[in-house]
C-alpha cells in the first residue's frame, strides 16, 4: 500500500501529515548567505541560537517566527518555492516527486536515523552566539552525501 506522501498531493495532506514530513535534520536552522549576483544560496555551519543542538529541536517553536523574522513556517505553497531548502529536505523531495530516503523517520520508524546517517546538524554546527556576523562567510559549508560520497 502506498504511503500518504507517495499518493497524496502536498495540498491534500492533513496538518499532521504535513508536520510529520519534517525529518528533524535542522538544516534549515543554519544561517544562509545568498550570492547577490548569482542568487545562489550557501549554507553555513552557524545555527540559530534557539536550536537545541543535541535534539535538533527548536526551543522556542511557538514563538519562533516572532523571535527570528527569517524563520520560515513552511506551507505547501511555500514548499513549491523550495530552491533554498537543503536537497535532503523531505518537503523539497516530495514537492519534486522524489522518494524519501531510508533514514527519514517515516521510513525507518526511528527519529534517530536522521542523526545516524549524518544528515542532521547534530555535532556539526556552531551557535550564532559564538560567531561574529561579519565572519559568517568563513563558515560556508558543502554537504557530502554520506552514502554515495558525492557532493550535493
Ligand atoms: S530542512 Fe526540511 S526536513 Fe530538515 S528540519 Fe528543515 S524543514 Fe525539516
Ligand atoms: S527559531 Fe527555531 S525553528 Fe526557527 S531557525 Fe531558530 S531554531 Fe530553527
Amino acid at each position: 500500500m502506498a504511503e500518504f506522501w507517495e499518493e497524496k498531493s502536498i495540498f491534500d495532506m492533513s496538518a499532521q501529515e504535513w508536520e510529520s514530513l519534517c525529518d528533524g535534520c535542522a538544516r534549515c536552522c543554519l544561517h544562509k548567505l545568498e550570492d547577490e549576483e548569482s542568487e545562489e544560496v550557501h549554507y553555513t555551519s552557524v545555527v540559530c541560537q534557539y536550536l537545541n543542538e543535541d535534539k535538533c529541536a527548536c526551543t522556542r517553536y511557538e514563538e519562533r517566527t516572532i523571535l527570528v523574522p527569517d524563520c520560515i513556517q513552511l506551507t505547501p505553497v511555500g514548499a513549491l518555492d523550495y530552491g533554498w531548502l537543503p536537497t535532503t529536505c523531505a518537503y523539497r523531495l516530495v514537492a519534486e516527486g522524489k522518494d524519501l530516503e531510508w533514514w527519514h523517520p517515516l521510513v525507518s520508524g526511528s527519529p534517530d536515523t536522521v542523526h545516524e546517517a549524518g544528515i542532521s546538524v547534530k555535532g556539526k554546527c556552531t551557535s550564532e552566539l559564538y560567531v561574529h556576523p561579519d565572519a559568517m562567510e568563513d563558515h560556508i559549508i558543502t554537504w557530502v552525501k554520506q552514502d554515495q560520497g558525492e557532493k550535493e
